[in-house]
């Protein structure tokens, strides 16, 4: 199971990476695309600034590439293989995917990318939730 604690909960559900108590970003829903990317300077309860230097977050874009090709693949597994479709249909998935998930792998490459650099602090976690 994914719980608190665990670098995958901080990524699936794009939680300060070091506390994992709140979302590092301003909007919940990342298909609000003016705010897909506005993210919190510092999270509130551990003071953890998420941007470490000026251009952190270009590093992310290598992971959401990454991504892209796992979902692209997904997605033609899933029409040619599954559904059998032609290559031309299953080509047209892979763009209609790409383009569907976009926001998602944009803040999951940027969870990834984050997670690389900070760990969950557990001392952070319990001085945080005893109030
Ligand atoms: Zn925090």
């Amino acid at each position: 199971m994914i719980r608190k604690g665990m670098k995958l909960y901080s990524i699936l559900f794009g939680v300060c990476p070091k506390c994992h108590q709140e979302s590092m970003y301003v909007e919940k829903n990342p298909y609000k695309l003016t705010d897909t990317l506005k993210m919190h300077e510092r999270c509130s309860h551990c003071n953890t600034k998420y941007q470490m230097e000026p251009s952190f977050f270009y590093g992310s874009m290598y992971v959401s590439y990454g991504i892209g090709v796992a979902f692209a693949v997904a997605a033609f597994v899933i029409s040619y293989l599954l559904f059998q479709t032609s290559l031309v249909v299953a080509f047209l998935a892979i763009v209609f995917t790409l383009i569907a998930f976009m926001p998602v792998i944009m803040r999951l490459s940027r969870n990834i990318w984050i997670n690389l650099f900070m760990n969950y602090d557990k001392s952070v976690t319990t001085k945080a939730s005893r109030k």
